[in-house]
């Protein structure tokens, strides 16, 4: 096997959460131009199917499935769903996420709660789920987006329920990539620095000069560039890494 083989994914089927949103869509088109089928799992269907037509058009294969994560009873059709259409899934990306720029005396109890709700109770329902099916099978490969933000506090508005929610997604990466090791399943997570989508407003005037001007690259992220990562994770090049969080974040965090 070549050096560039390994990263092949050709006949995998492959799932990403909020494959939708800013983030999603670009790993969900990095994991089809590497090979594999893609299925794009969001709450809003008709933006999913928008990307998976786009992937189609492409010459890739792909599929919308809706679905909202935190919906612990939504978890398993949505897997049949897609198993019953592209085959046994090998890679399930949880990078649906959501965030709040609150300070923690402005945190509502439903604030913290959503954000439980779609970044670690989310994750954790479809972990569960595909986990159970990759033991039967032997093998899977589960890839978490963390974030940064569990190892820093975002400044100016220090986002404490986001923060520590993804150091629950770091944590959890960790533990199950222990346990599931033995049963063939791979587990790792990327820690993104900050990325030009809706959810980050970088060029905010309130968050631009924490986020883009301190930084050592003085720029965002653009979601295309953790593709790579993606793959590299999701495929053989990586055989041997388990319970790792790549950091993709330009430096910001060397100081
Ligand atoms: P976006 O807001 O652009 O996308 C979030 C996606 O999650 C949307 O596609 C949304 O689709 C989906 N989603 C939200 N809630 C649910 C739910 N309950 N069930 C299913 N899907 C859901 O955010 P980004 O692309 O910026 O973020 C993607 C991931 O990357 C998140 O986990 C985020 O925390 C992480 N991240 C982002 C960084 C950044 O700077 N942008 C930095 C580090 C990490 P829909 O509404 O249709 O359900």
């Amino acid at each position: 096997m070549t050096v560039m083989s390994k990263f092949d994914l050709t006949g995998k089927v492959a799932v990403v959460t909020g494959g939708n949103g800013g983030i999603g869509e670009a790993l969900a088109h990095a994991l089809a131009e590497a090979g594999a089928a893609v299925a794009i799992v969001a709450r809003r269907v008709d933006k999913a199917e928008t990307v998976a037509a786009a992937i189609r058009e492409a010459g890739g294969q792909a599929m919308a499935v809706g679905a909202d994560v935190t919906d612990v009873d939504a978890i398993e059709p949505m897997l049949d769903s897609i198993e019953s259409e592209l085959g046994p899934i090998d890679i399930f990306v949880n990078n649906a996420g959501i965030c709040e720029h609150k300070p923690a005396l402005d945190v509502t109890p439903e604030g913290w709660r959503q954000i439980f709700d779609v970044n670690v109770h989310g994750l954790w329902n479809c972990c569960q789920a595909v986990g159970r099916r990759m033991a039967q099978r032997g093998s899977g490969n589960i890839i978490n987006v963390g974030s940064i933000s569990a190892e820093i506090v975002n400044r100016p508005q220090m986002q404490p329920a986001y923060n520590a929610s993804k150091a629950a997604v770091h944590q959890l990466t960790k533990s199950l990539a222990a346990e599931w090791a033995p049963s063939g399943i791979r587990v790792n997570a990327i820690a993104p620095g900050y990325v030009g989508t809706e959810m980050a407003e970088v060029d905010n005037p309130k968050f631009k000069p924490y986020w883009i001007d301190d930084a050592p690259m003085q720029r965002a992220a653009t979601p295309e560039e953790l593709g790579p990562s993606i793959v590299y994770l999701a495929s053989e090049a990586s055989s041997f890494m388990t319970g790792s969080i790549l950091k993709i974040d330009g430096g910001y965090t060397l100081w």
